[in-house]
């Protein structure tokens, strides 16, 4: 595995890839590990997983710099992601046994009736790049935490930051097997699945690899969640505040590069305040400082591989074959690095490539629609459906447009953005199960209802 630097090019490390024989003791330790820790006390795994967001603290700076140097994430943001890492530390570590008690249910009198909630076993975790860090902890966070054991395939590309994660778990104390990550190729995943010792898994990433994986968890007929891509709508309704929509519709589309599942893509805009917003909005777009991604003042790093930053390219192109019309940025930057301006195309014909599939990098699809109601078709002319933002001053409003909206969370006046005390996922091609939360943590668990008579 060779790690590139996607702002200057360079080759940063090798990594050998491991081997099936590597694969099949990791899941031997895994599956030792798995009968120990499942009969560690719930406080005990708390008062692990409170050390692990410690370790990420106070070594928050090294891990950035990983982040950072592996997939280009502007460093002020990578920093954010392990503080974010060690808050959903946090929050399970003081909430996990709260949300995990007993259940009673109604039952013939003299009886009780309750659901209890066991771990499943070794969970296999698929990650991507993007969030190289948050995806993995917002996965072992609760999962640990609910007496399960980790193994990790992440992305090929941040093998650095995979190591790095082992190691948080390793100095916070975790007994070994515990959490581990396997320097594999994609193609070992749905042998790793298949294997009896894994007894669930989860995937964040693209369509192609969350069908690979749910297909081969079918097989078996082991439990899935999958985190897959979006295409999200910000609906800008008529009576919005224009400067606020538009600055946090900038923040929303290019921030981590534009390369977020949950960044805003097609923004629908009411034709009253359209002329307006988009006038604030390529202000905005165009004031953002684009470079590296060590600089404490860039806003917009590189695109994480330049593969990645060719097929974006290709999308807005063929938009505008298509009929769209570019009104900022558009063409790669005339400099080392896989480096993409942020770009504003409107007049999007239907089905066009920026329209109709994610774009994952800093391009914003612009559509002027004449009334609510169209807003809201538009809005749900997607097979995604991950999130969507709001914008109006009246919040009775945005709760009834927010009910029309085919998606798995909808924001209104904010931008969309996942929280470990809440609910996250998608319907559609976006994926199925949640994660973070009560509900997150009770997905893989065996909810046993237990009868005493
Ligand atoms: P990706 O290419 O699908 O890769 C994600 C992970 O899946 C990587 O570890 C990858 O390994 C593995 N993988 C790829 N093909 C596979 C296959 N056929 N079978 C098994 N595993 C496979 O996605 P990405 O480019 O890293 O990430 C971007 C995508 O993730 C976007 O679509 C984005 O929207 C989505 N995403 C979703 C969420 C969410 O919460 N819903 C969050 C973040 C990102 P290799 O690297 O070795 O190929």
């Amino acid at each position: 595995m060779n790690v590139i630097n996607p702002a200057t090019g360079e080759q940063l490390d090798s990594y050998d890839e491991q081997t099936w024989s590597d694969v099949d003791s990791a899941l031997e330790r895994a599956s030792e590990a798995f009968e120990e820790w499942r009969k560690q006390s719930i406080r005990e795994r708390e008062r692990l997983l409170e050390t692990a967001g410690r370790v990420l603290r106070n070594n928050k700076n090294e891990y950035a710099e990983i982040i950072t140097l592996e997939m280009g994430k502007p460093i002020t943001q990578a920093r954010a992601e392990v503080e974010k890492c060690a808050w959903v530390c946090d929050h399970y570590a003081e909430y996990g046994s709260t949300y995990l008690e007993d259940r009673h249910h109604p039952s013939p009198p003299g009886t009780t009736v309750k659901t209890v909630h066991q771990p499943l076993g070794p969970v296999l975790a698929v990650m991507p790049w993007n969030f190289p860090f948050w995806q993995v902890f917002r996965f072992a966070a609760p999962y640990l935490t609910a007496g399960n054991v980790g193994v990790l395939k992440h992305a090929s590309n941040v093998p650095g930051c995979a190591i790095a994660i082992e190691d948080i778990f390793r100095e916070a104390g975790y007994p070994e097997g515990v959490f581990q990550s396997l320097l594999v190729s994609s193609d070992l995943v749905a042998d790793i699945i298949a294997d009896d010792r894994i007894r669930a898994a989860t995937l964040t990433g693209s369509g192609p690899a969350g069908r690979a994986v749910a297909a081969a968890a079918g097989e078996k007929i082991k439990k899935t969640v999958l985190e897959l891509g979006g295409s999200d709508p910000f609906v800008v309704l008529d009576d919005a505040d224009i400067e606020s929509a538009a600055e946090t519709g900038t923040q929303a589309r290019n921030q981590n590069g534009g390369q977020s599942c949950i960044a805003a893509k097609r923004f629908v805009v009411h034709t009253e305040i359209y002329d307006k917003f988009i006038e604030a909005l390529i202000d905005s777009f165009e004031s953002l400082v684009v470079g590296d991604p060590t600089d404490e003042n860039t806003d917009v790093g590189p695109q994480a591989r330049v593969d990645l930053l060719t097929e974006l390219h290709e999308q807005v192109e063929a938009s505008i074959e298509a009929g769209a019309t570019l009104v900022t940025g558009g063409e790669p930057l005339d400099r080392e690095g896989a480096f993409y301006p942020p770009t504003i195309l409107t007049d999007v014909p239907d089905g066009c490539p920026v329209d109709s599939e994610e774009t994952f990098g800093p391009v914003a699809a612009v559509y002027e629609v004449a009334d609510e109601r169209e807003a809201i078709t538009l809005a749900n002319n997607t097979e995604f459906g991950l999130g969507a933002s709001v914008w109006t001053a009246d919040r009775e409003r945005g709760e009834h447009v927010a009910k029309q909206i085919d998606a798995g969370c909808v924001y209104i006046n904010q931008l969309v953005k996942s929280d470990p005390r809440v609910p996250f996922g998608g319907v559609g091609e976006s994926g199925y199960g949640r994660e973070l939360s009560e509900i997150g943590i009770k997905e893989f668990v065996n909810r046993k209802t237990v009868w005493i008579e």
